[in-house]
């Protein structure tokens, strides 16, 4: 008897089978990690001759940290942090021949910022294993990017994101994040802004706010620390998903406190810690969600959405947009929960 249930996400018109008849364990997802790439490393230290001049880095300054920029041909070294644009950008910077009075995406040229946030200079230290000052480097240097470019008038949305071993879309093993600007707000923030704003419309409260207090005491919650809850969402859809939500409402990540971003460092290392302890270091995406509207400010809340790549979207997933997964949120909840745990226990 299939006992397969099918599940709407809190937001999105999107749909997933938790197909629990196919029900597999951990062990069954644990993959081989892929051959390390012996090529140099254009992102490791002393090599940034090879890669555009930074336009933000992190050096280290007696106790306090100094904000600096490559230019004049001058490449800073011992840095702490590094960010770059992206050799092939997918948005690039306009140029004086853009016209940036015209609104219509469908026509224009893709026009805006690509950026690599290089977290670290040791090649092989990424945030399941970073110390928490690193990953508060990485978190302050993704807000100072989102800070910039979202002033600019042709900049309509930031997306920030990571991409973890080569099956998950890393071209380079050496730790680092990307930053996308568009000129247009992309199908899912803008359904989430659409689906939240009715809600707010509705009950005059936040459906992110509501959802974080029931997931906090249910089956799917994973983590919290004073900032920040963690769960498997309702709807996941990809094995052992996670989002990490602010306690605070706020829609945009700007507004994020000192505190908070220790905090989310903190959980960015352990959950991701114990992803990959749990499943011998998969290759995952994350994205945060996180809005640059001043009326979404009531309505929207800001979180990371990550996303371990354990399965294959084949057939019916690409030609419905419905999808399939094989654990539940509640059993990768409670095997999240353990491995999440263990690692703050190290
Ligand atoms: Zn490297
Ligand atoms: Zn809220
Ligand atoms: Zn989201």
């Amino acid at each position: 008897m299939a006992s397969n249930q099918v599940r709407k996400d809190y937001l999105l018109n999107r749909w997933v089978v938790i197909a629990t008849e196919r029900k597999k364990r951990p062990t069954d997802f644990v993959t081989k990690p892929s051959a390390n790439n012996t090529d140099v490393c254009p992102l490791c230290p002393d090599n940034e001759h090879m890669t555009p001049p930074a336009v933000l880095v992190y050096l280290s300054s007696d106790e306090t940290v100094k904000k600096e920029k490559d230019q004049n041909g001058l490449c800073h070294k011992n840095w702490l942090v590094r960010v770059i644009p992206n050799m092939y950008p997918v948005f690039a910077p306009p140029t004086k021949k853009d016209d940036l009075t015209k609104q219509s995406p469908e026509s224009e040229r893709a026009v805006g910022h690509h950026e690599v946030i290089i977290e670290s200079p040791c090649h092989d230290n990424h945030p399941s294993t970073m110390k928490l000052s690193q990953l508060v480097y990485t978190i302050s240097a993704y807000l100072d990017r989102l800070a910039v470019l979202s002033k600019k008038s042709y900049v309509k949305h930031v997306s920030i994101f990571r991409n973890h071993r080569k099956e998950a879309g890393a071209s380079l093993s050496h730790p680092h994040s990307q930053l996308i600007t568009s000129p247009f707000i992309p199908t899912i923030l803008a359904e989430e802004l659409k689906a939240s704003k009715n809600y707010w419309n509705k009950n005059s409260k936040c459906l992110f706010c509501d959802v974080l207090n029931k997931e906090a005491a249910g089956p799917r919650f994973i983590w919290k620390n004073n900032s920040f809850v963690v769960f498997a969402p309702w709807a996941s859809i990809n094995p052992f998903e996670f989002w990490v939500v602010p306690k605070q409402h706020k829609s945009n990540m700007l507004c994020m406190s000192g505190g908070e971003m220790h905090d989310l460092a903190e959980t960015m290392r352990v959950c991701l810690g114990g992803l990959r302890s749990l499943l011998n270091d998969p290759p995952y995406n994350f994205g945060f969600h996180t809005v640059l509207p001043e009326d979404a400010k009531n309505y929207y809340h800001w979180h990371l959405e990550v996303y371990p790549k354990l399965s294959t979207w084949a057939g019916f997933e690409k030609s419905t947009g419905m999808f399939i997964n094989t654990v539940s949120p509640e059993d990768a909840a409670a095997e999240l929960r353990s491995a999440v745990q263990a690692e703050t226990n190290l």
